[in-house]
This record gives C-alpha cells, sequence and structure tokens, in this order.
C-alpha cells in the first residue's frame, strides 16, 4: 500500500504534534460546555479518534454520513444524507470534525441544517484545508494543514475506499489512477 504513494504532504509525527495543539485549543474552548462532537463519516474517523484523546473536557460523539464525492475524484455538487445524527442537537454546542475541506458544500449544506435545528454554537474543526477548491464561502474555526489543490488520501481519506489507514496524507503515483 505504501508503495502507491509518490510523496508524503504531511507526516505523521505532523500530524501527532497538530493535533496535541488543537486538542488544548479545544480543551479550552469547550471546557463545560458538553460538546456534541460530530464526525463526518467516514474520513474523519482517524482525526476524531485522536482529536477527542487530546481533548480533556466532558463530550459526546456522534456521526453523520453524507455523499459528496462517491468513489470518484470530483465532486457532484449534490449532497444527500446518507446517516443523520441520533442525538438532538436543539441547544447544543456542535463541533463538526471533518477530515478535508475542498468546495465547502458538504459543511455548509450540514450548517444550514444545525442551525435549522437550533443548535446553541456550531464550530468546524478539519484537519485539512483545500482553500483553492472553494466554490461556496466557508471557513473552518480550526485547520490542521492547509494543503495544495491535489488529491490527497490517508489517515481517513481514501481513493475508492482504500488508503485511509495510511498514519499520513500523501498524493498517490499516477499510475494508480489510471
Ligand atoms: P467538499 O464538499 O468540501 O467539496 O468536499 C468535502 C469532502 O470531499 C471531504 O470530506 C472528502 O471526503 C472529499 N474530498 C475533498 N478533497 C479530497 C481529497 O483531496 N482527497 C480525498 N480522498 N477526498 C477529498
Ligand atoms: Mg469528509
Ligand atoms: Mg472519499
Amino acid at each position: 500500500m505504501q508503495n502507491d504513494i509518490e510523496k508524503i504532504l504531511v507526516s505523521e509525527e505532523e500530524i501527532q504534534k497538530r493535533t496535541q495543539e488543537l486538542g488544548a485549543e479545544l480543551s479550552a474552548e469547550y471546557k463545560d460546555k458538553n460538546p456534541l462532537v460530530v464526525g463526518i463519516l467516514k474520513g474523519a474517523i482517524p482525526f476524531l479518534s485522536d482529536l477527542t484523546k487530546a481533548m480533556d473536557v466532558k463530550l459526546e460523539m456522534d456521526f453523520m454520513d453524507v455523499s459528496s464525492y462517491g468513489s470518484a475524484m470530483v465532486s457532484s455538487g449534490e449532497v444527500k444524507i446518507l446517516k443523520d445524527l441520533d442525538t438532538n442537537v436543539e441547544g447544543r454546542n456542535i463541533l463538526i470534525v471533518e477530515d478535508i475541506i475542498d468546495s465547502g458544500r458538504t459543511l455548509s449544506y450540514i450548517i444550514d441544517m444545525f442551525k435549522y435545528r437550533k443548535a446553541k454554537s456550531i464550530k468546524i474543526v478539519t484537519l485539512l484545508d483545500k482553500p483553492e477548491g472553494r466554490v461556496v464561502p466557508l471557513e473552518a474555526d480550526y485547520v490542521g494543514f492547509l494543503v495544495p489543490n491535489e488529491f490527497v488520501v490517508g489517515y481517513g481519506l481514501d481513493f475508492i475506499e482504500h488508503y485511509r489507514n495510511l498514519p499520513y496524507i500523501g498524493v498517490l503515483k499516477p499510475e494508480i489512477y489510471e
């Protein structure tokens, strides 16, 4: 699997260090706020797992699955809820955890939905941000790393469901797509 990687953009050590920093910031922000940490399946799982372990706060976790990319590398622009939360968000402090923000469509849809459901506050933490990909205006409150406009895999991010278990963020060799 690692042999399919052309280059590493963010190393395992960098991810772990940044995750500890973000965890400390979020611990201060959410002290005594009993946040509902919402992971967007499946890409956010490794990041959410490490990030919440770095947060010394009482919190709850829930998960949503939305369609954005399917198995392709280009966003369809259409957002559909495949699995909704089990938790009522009304009056809750919501922390959305994402793997990467590209066009911004997925999160902007989810945020509108949480506003409609009367969340008390909504913030976003994303491991990666690809600002050049933005189609709708959207900014994360906490960003791990900025990445260039390239298709990346690893640490939750897939190509046709593979590579999510890489401990770092990398770019695939061109022959893998072909
Ligand atoms: P957006 O709605 O912001 O365009 O898309 C966000 C979702 O698309 C991410 O949560 C992720 O699942 C997928 N995505 C965006 N860019 C990449 C990328 O470079 N690599 C991978 N594997 N998925 C991506
Ligand atoms: Mg995602
Ligand atoms: Mg994907």
